[in-house]
């Protein structure tokens, strides 16, 4: 390989949101390269297969909430299949004194639940005339507060949060961190009557196939980000990319790093889109000062542990459902349980059952500095008490510590939106895309890799 290379569109990071990017780029006959520091392409989605277990070591399932997710397993075709689980296992569990409660699914349950208090029960009815928030920067638990009271806070949204942003609602901002929900109150005037006045609007083609149903891929999640890798064609990255700096000279990028040969290459191109997270821009947009840089690299992210169980013989409460959600005012040291092999056939040996878990989050960031060891006691104390099987022996015990695992649009989302323009109006060609803006789960990061690939190329 020649030591400078001539690109017109360098993408920094093969995680789903480069993987989009990279895909959309050569469906457009694009000239470009994607550099990945690690040796394999799919970011935090890595699946394994050990011992007839397959599981998840990142993200475990999605959710079709944006088109561009079912346009992209479309255009992917036989690569790899779309796996949704079926209805049975709708049903999610959330604690309440040391009890699993069914989440209320319809208006009966949602009367008779024990999880909120008669008076939110009743609050509830006058949510519709209830006038609408005026700071735009209301955090969300207040917000929840406001509207629907203290019960539906913690008892549902709490354990949400930490089921999606292992966050804490009383920090994340709800028009960065859950837009659609700031805007039903801000367009509607109400969650509720928003929600059934939504309903009730006609949809486009493309909508109607936005089910909002959980995804997997058939064979785990690694199936997708692979089958991206395979039809953008090996030759378009980089893996084992080290040390990627880059400077901005007479309107063009010179990307510098070393190789997995440990040779030094510099790529001179016309566009930079940077994928990674907020935390790595300092060294990779080293032409930018610092105080600039580090409104966007302040943000904060989640530290999570997951920890993978599989069991031969389980005999615990029986897993029929999505899984459980802790909520913080229960005290407990678990964010949650996924009933992965109750949600997905074929991923444990005959008669198996799988578990993840996760622990830690902005709830408890401790979590991420036990060693394996404290872990395994921690989990192990818990499962006996939460899914109560007769004794505690799994066959497969992993655990996988996720430092910078979820960002947290906070407070600063806003002055780090601004700089994100910024720096793209400042440096012709440049776009900071990646999670730090643009929503956190699969589907938003899907969405937002196809509108990078759409912006570089102009159209
Ligand atoms: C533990 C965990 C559980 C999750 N669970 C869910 C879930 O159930 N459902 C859901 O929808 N979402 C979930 N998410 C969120 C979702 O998985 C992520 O938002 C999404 O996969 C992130 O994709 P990404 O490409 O933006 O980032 P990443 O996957 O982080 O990819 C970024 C890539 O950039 C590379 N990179 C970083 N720095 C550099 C550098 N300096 N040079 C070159 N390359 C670099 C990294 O190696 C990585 O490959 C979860 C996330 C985590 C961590």
């Amino acid at each position: 390989m020649s030591n400078i290379i001539e690109k017109d569109i360098v993408v920094i990071g093969a995680g789903l949101t480069g993987l989009t990017t990279s895909f959309y780029l050569q469906k457009n006959n694009a000239d470009f390269l994607t550099l990945e520091k690690s040796d394999k392409v799919g970011g935090v989605i890595q699946t394994e297969n050990e011992n007839g277990y397959i599981f998840e070591t990142g993200p475990n399932t999605g959710v079709v909430g944006q088109y561009e997710v079912v346009e992209l397993f479309e255009n992917l075709g036989s690569l790899c299949e779309i796996e949704t689980p079926g209805k049975l296992v709708s049903k999610r569990y959330i604690l309440k004194s040391g009890k699993w409660e069914a989440m209320p699914m319809g208006l009966g349950s949602a009367i008779s639940t024990p999880l909120f208090t008669f008076a939110d029960k009743l609050r509830v009815l006058g949510e519709p005339f209830r006038s609408a928030g005026k700071n735009p920067d209301e955090d969300l638990a207040s917000m929840v507060k406001r509207r629907l009271g203290k019960s539906f806070l913690d008892y549902a949204i709490d354990p949400f949060i930490a089921g999606v942003y292992s966050g804490d609602p009383a920090v994340l901002i709800t028009r960065y961190a859950l837009p659609k929900l700031y805007r039903l109150e801000q367009d509607y005037g109400s969650f509720i009557g928003g929600s059934i006045k939504k309903s009730f609007k006609k949809k486009t083609p493309e909508e109607m196939k936005v089910t909002r149903k959980v995804f997997s891929v058939k064979g785990g999640l690694s199936k997708l980000s692979n089958a991206i890798y395979k039809s953008v064609g090996a030759d378009k990255f980089i893996l084992g990319a080290q040390n990627i700096k880059s400077e901005y000279v007479n309107g063009k990028f010179e990307i510098n790093f070393t190789n997995s040969n440990n040779e030094n290459i510099t790529i001179k191109a016309n566009k930079l889109v940077t994928t990674s997270g907020a935390f790595s821009l300092d060294s990779i947009l080293s032409f930018v000062d610092n105080d600039s840089i580090a409104k966007i690299t302040k943000l904060k992210y989640a530290n999570v542990v997951e920890v993978i169980l599989g069991f031969k013989n389980w005999n615990g409460m029986k897993p029929d459902g999505f899984g459980g959600l802790v909520p913080s005012i229960e005290k407990r040291d678990l964010l949650g349980v996924l009933f992965m092999s109750s949600l997905f056939a074929n991923r444990t040996p005959e008669n198996g059952t799988l578990f993840t878990i996760f622990l830690g989050g902005m709830r408890k960031p401790e979590m991420y500095n036990k060693s394996e060891n404290e872990i395994k006691a921690i989990v192990e104390k818990e499962f006996m008490s939460l899914m109560k099987p007769s004794e505690f022996n799994p066959e497969l015990f992993k655990i996988n510590y996720h430092k910078n695992a979820i960002p947290q649009y906070g407070i600063d989302s806003g002055e780090r939106f601004d700089m994100v323009d910024k720096l793209e109006n400042k440096y012709k060609g440049l776009i900071i895309g990646g999670n730090l803006k643009g929503g956190i789960g699969m589907a938003d990061r899907i969405k937002q890799g196809k509108e990078l690939a759409e912006r570089v190329c102009g159209f």
